[in-house]
């Protein structure tokens, strides 16, 4: 077992000013019932529901129970943020020293986490993802971690390749790393295995990553959860916005989650367009390759990626262009969109003799 491997050396590798850090106390820590003259709110209640003249409650009991329900975990299992952008800047504010401290990404991936390592002067080491198989290269992972490495982002399924990465391989960073293992599963309700969320209570460097964002279709409200063992979520806790996630999101989210036969549906239809998209694709002449995947889009590689890229949008068509990023020469991201609008996308590529 690597020194990771127990709660006190997790504690041991958080920022000595984070763990040196006195909380901020906010007024609705203590008291959200009675008689409330101690958070300078306006006591009048707001119009609509739910009123909004109060501070939220800062420990989002109620939604983190809901999704501790929904995953199979607890509650103290359970931080909530601002999108699961939130956590991945949170994440690297907590265990890496700006300027020293360097995290491992497995690439190509979700830019977001070099962006917030860059915002916060945190290094950023590169590790490709195996050619063509986009699987993880363990032994180059591990032997890319160096003393200062705290972090490691791996990205399943991942964005943009749409593939999952092996549960054996991730287990085995954890293992062996010494690191905190950051799972992203953005995509993960699309995909043909389940979560590892329910795993973090054996494995104490292990941080998963949801979101209401993809599969529950909640973009626009800015949620997404860590799942992690509790004393990663205690940190999690202290160092957020006391107030950052509001009374409106929490009550969205907490009414949308009810309704799971919805998400289930959706996420059918998704994966069931995805193949019919995915066989389309396969059959224009200009496209190279359809990678598999286990995600809401698919990786495509064209002949002539630019010039698709362009010709759709000019039919107002837009998909993401990703033939710039390493390894990924030709490159289309295409998000499954409805039927209709899949089929309309396969139509301008039929037109565009794409
Ligand atoms: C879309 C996406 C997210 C979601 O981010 P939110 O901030 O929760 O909207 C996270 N990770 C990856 C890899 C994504 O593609």
């Amino acid at each position: 077992m690597s020194s990771a491997s127990t709660t006190s050396a997790i504690d041991a590798m958080v920022r000595p000013s984070i763990r040196a850090l006195e909380p901020y106390r906010a007024a609705r820590h203590d008291n959200s019932a009675g008689i409330l003259l101690d958070a300078n709110e306006n006591p009048y209640a707001s119009a609509g529901e739910p009123a909004l003249n109060r501070y939220p409650d800062p420990r989002q009991n109620r939604l983190r129970a809901r999704l501790a329900g929904l995953v199979g975990v607890r509650q103290e299992n359970v931080f909530v943020g601002v999108g699961s952008d939130e956590a991945i800047d949170l994440l690297m504010r907590i265990f890496c020293e700006p300027a020293r401290d360097a995290i491992l990404v497995a690439e190509p991936t979700y830019g977001m986490y070099r962006v917030a390592a860059a915002l916060n002067n945190i290094a950023v080491r590169g590790v490709p993802l195996v050619q063509g198989t986009f699987g993880l290269d363990l032994p180059a992972m591990l032997s890319a971690v160096e003393e200062r490495t705290r972090l490691i982002f791996c990205c399943s399924p991942n964005n943009p390749t749409g593939n999952l990465l092996a549960v054996d391989d991730l287990l085995a960073l954890c293992e062996r790393s010494g690191c905190i293992v950051v799972v992203d599963e953005a995509y993960i309700e699309f995909a043909s295995r389940g979560s590892m969320a329910a795993l973090v209570n054996d494995i104490p460097n292990l941080v998963v990553l949801r979101t209401l964002s993809k599969a529950w279709g909640l973009a626009g409200l800015r949620l997404g959860y860590a799942v992690a063992q509790p004393g990663i979520v205690s940190w999690l806790m202290n160092v957020k916005p006391p107030y950052n996630v509001g009374s409106l999101v929490a009550c969205t989210a907490l009414a949308a989650l009810e309704d799971v036969g919805r998400e289930r549906a959706q996420v059918a239809a998704i994966v069931a367009e995805r193949e019919r998209l995915a066989a389309g694709l396969a059959k224009l002449r200009g496209v190279l390759c359809v990678h598999p995947s286990d995600a809401n889009f698919l990786l495509v590689r064209f002949a002539n990626a630019a010039a698709v890229h362009a010709e759709l949008r000019e039919r107002g068509l837009i998909v993401r262009d990703r033939s710039g990023e390493p390894g990924l020469a030709g490159a289309l991201r295409i998000t499954v969109g409805t039927p209709a609008e899949n089929t309309a996308l396969l139509n301008a590529l039929l037109e565009i003799d794409a």
